[in-house]
């Protein structure tokens, strides 16, 4: 008897000490396309449900459906897509889960240029709460009280970057920088910047040699000196760029994937800060 009572208090141990209650293993499975998401969904409803981000090995614009993730298509109650055409691979994944789906981008204004990065614009990123919040509801409603105090809570953080970022960005001189795929559209009508990539929307595609010879030009031409590296995607093309125009390169900032938790953006909310505050250094 003595044996059992230290194997099962050795056990309670080995669970909590993973951080794992045994209320926290039965919480409804919500699967999300990518990091971002995920991180918004926790702010939220980190307390009353598990997110997995399916596309943790790569980034969301690609997704390879693997049996073990099928599994979890199997179980989840819930699926959060970006929208937008960020996740070209949806309908193949589609036959694996037949549950609610939402769309975290629904009711941002669309820009005429293919760009799926809304949420980089801070006050995007309100549209993606807000929508997560109701979705997360409608999934257990019992717990609406305090997924909006949650949701309250981070669309005041957001508001707050967003009009401290304008008031301060109204001031800088040069406007235009470089990235390494066509993802800062949004921030950039927010801020009345320019973004020039020689990437399209689609980081995995390689940009062709014409179009990397008319960023060079661009860059001569409008003396561009903020150049940005992207976080989680090579960095080959910008160094190039760099290199032909003689232009060192300002840093890194993050668009697609977050950083592990001791990075600068380990978050939704570290990501948008850091974004802010590496663009402000390089053009004030
Ligand atoms: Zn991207």
């Amino acid at each position: 008897m003595k044996n059992i009572l230290i194997i099962l208090v050795l056990f309670l141990f080995s669970t909590l000490s993973k951080g794992q209650s045994p209320a926290s293993a039965s919480r409804p499975l919500v699967l999300v396309s990518f990091g971002v998401l995920q991180s918004i969904a926790k702010e939220i409803g980190e307390d009353h449900f598990s997110f997995l981000n399916i596309s943790e090995k790569s980034d969301g614009h690609e997704f390879e459906p693997q049996p073990e993730l099928i599994k979890n298509f199997k179980k989840a109650q819930g699926l959060i897509l970006n929208g937008l055409d960020y996740e070209p691979w949806f309908p193949q994944v589609k036959k694996h889960y037949s549950g609610p789906v939402l769309i975290a981008s629904e009711g941002v204004s669309r820009l005429k240029q293919p760009d799926p990065h809304a949420w980089l614009d801070p006050m995007n990123g309100i549209i993606y709460a807000e929508n997560i919040k109701n979705f997360l509801i409608k999934l257990q409603p019992e717990a609406k009280s305090q997924l909006e105090a949650r949701f309250e809570n981070l669309r005041k953080k957001l508001v707050a970057i967003s009009i401290e970022a304008k008031t301060k960005f109204r001031s800088i001189k040069n406007r235009k920088v470089v990235t390494s795929h066509s993802s800062f559209n949004y921030l950039a009508k927010a801020l009345d910047l320019t973004f020039y990539s020689p990437q399209g929307s689609n980081a995995e595609q390689e940009p062709s040699a014409r179009d990397l010879k008319k960023i060079i030009e661009t860059v001569r031409q409008e003396k561009i000196n903020a150049l940005f590296l992207e976080h989680g995607i090579a960095s080959g093309t910008l160094k190039t760029i760099a290199r032909e125009t003689k232009q060192d390169i300002s840093g890194t900032l993050y668009s697609d994937k977050l950083t592990d938790a001791t990075g600068p953006a380990a978050d939704y909310l570290s990501l948008v800060k850091a974004n802010l505050e590496k663009l402000y250094e390089a053009l004030k």
